[in-house]
């Protein structure tokens, strides 16, 4: 069983599928495990380090891919520099594990199933007690709901603690974390570290007492709605409810220092949370970190990527942000992988369970087939919007 690391050819990823010490790990279990030259290289894992855990580095990406049982990444596979698709270069039969965005992207789940490559979703892991030590969406999430805070942090032109001095008393910032999933709880937790007064609001209001619990007040806006879905995520809310939360949270804008938004509904297109009005009516020099950027941004004025300012206002829409973070996005991602790893391999042979709900949910496909509905009906409704055009 050979399973293989591949480096990150994606220009702005930075983490490595496994460090050094999980490697070790599985090595430990009769595993054979090949690592790509340079592929910890941006995560501050050295060639060596990998050598030292017992890894084979292997030089030859073509090799390294075609060879592989199991091929691990961080990012979804893409076109290379020198031409041809990385997909093309994993053997059929060949299991690919790695984020793979199927529902932003279902197009990739159809090239693999034609590639006849067995691919498991890192998204597509259930939210559920026990897939926790594998859930990299909340891994990576609380990466990022922390960075945005520092990120925010630097851009005001103002203190977060309140300080007394005697120059006088610096009041504390103000800062309004709008969706309280993974990434806005670790938000909260480190604004408030840094001693600002936090408020969060979330259209799921099962979040208040956990809001509550980290010291931040909670915003409520009462809907007469189911606003959670299955497996506890956000729903998409009527427009009706959309304008009513709307007219809440917009006062709560409007006095914040800064605003963190992470509202996302997986799948869909991030809701529209900030509007241009919300943000004319802000103070100059207050910040926005808007984490749902690269989903089409919980902002009017976000532009993935970019820090811009708009009248006054610092908005900044960043893009994969746990990568940004390298060592301890690539050691918590490693340690998910691991888990992952356990689940599948049983006496050093791939077993693939479909009863184990954790393997029916993140295989998205097999044997030539698109396995998931949700990803077939995704792709079904991109094949409608190209046909109409
Ligand atoms: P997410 O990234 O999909 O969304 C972030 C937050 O935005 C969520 O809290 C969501 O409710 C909120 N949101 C969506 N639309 C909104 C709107 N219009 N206005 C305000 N807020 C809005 O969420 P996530 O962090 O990935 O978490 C999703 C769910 O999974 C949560 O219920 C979480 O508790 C659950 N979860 C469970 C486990 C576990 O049991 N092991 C682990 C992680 C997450």
């Amino acid at each position: 069983m050979k399973i293989a690391v591949a480096k990150e050819i994606e220009v702005c990823e930075r983490r490595v599928a496994l460090n050094p010490d999980t490697v070790a790990r599985l090595i430990k279990q009769g595993l054979e495990v090949w690592v790509e030259t340079g592929a910890g290289e941006r995560s501050f894992f050295s060639d060596s380090a990998y050598e030292a855990a017992g890894a084979t580095i292997v030089n030859d990406t073509t090799k390294l891919w075609h060879e592989a049982d199991i091929l691990l990444k961080v990012s979804p596979p893409q076109e290379r520099e020198n031409g041809g698709a990385e997909i093309q270069l994993l053997r059929q039969g060949a299991v690919l594990i790695s984020f793979l965005n199927p529902l932003g992207n279902p197009v990739i789940a159809q090239e693999l199933a034609n590639r006849q490559v067995t691919a498991l979703s890192m998204e597509m892991i259930p939210r559920t007690t026990r897939a926790q030590s594998m859930d990299a969406l909340s891994s990576q999430a609380s990466l990022a709901g922390y960075k945005a805070v520092l990120i925010a942090a630097a851009a005001l032109p103002k203190y977060f603690p309140m300080l007394t001095t005697a120059a006088g008393t610096i009041a504390p910032a103000k800062v309004f974390i709008m969706g309280a999933g993974v990434a806005g709880l670790q938000a909260i937790a480190t604004a408030r570290r840094l001693g600002a007064v936090v408020e969060a609001f979330d259209i799921r209001p099962a979040v208040k007492e956990e809001v509550q619990s980290l010291g931040a007040k909670f915003v409520e806006v009462k809907l007469e709605e189911e606003t959670t879905a299955d497996g506890g995520y956000a729903k998409e809310v009527s427009e009706a409810s959309k304008q009513r939360t709307q007219e809440v949270v917009a006062e709560h804008v409007k006095n914040a220092d800064v605003v963190i938004t992470t509202a996302q509904v997986p799948g869909k297109k991030a809701p529209l949370l900030v509007t241009e009005e919300m943000v004319a009516q802000m103070k100059p020099g207050s910040v926005i970190v808007d984490l749902a950027a690269e989903q089409g941004g919980n902002c009017a004025r976000t532009e993935a990527g970019k820090d811009i300012v708009w009248n006054g206002v610092t908005i900044i829409g960043p893009i994969n942000l746990p990568s940004s973070m390298p060592i301890h996005a690539s050691q918590l991602y490693s340690k998910n992988l691991a888990s992952l790893l356990q689940l599948l391999i049983k006496d050093k042979a791939l077993q693939l369970n479909f009863a184990d709900d954790i393997v029916n949910a993140a295989c998205i496909t097999h044997a030539g087939e698109i396995r998931n509905q949700r990803v077939r009906d995704a792709l079904e409704a991109l094949s409608t919007q190209v046909g109409k055009h």
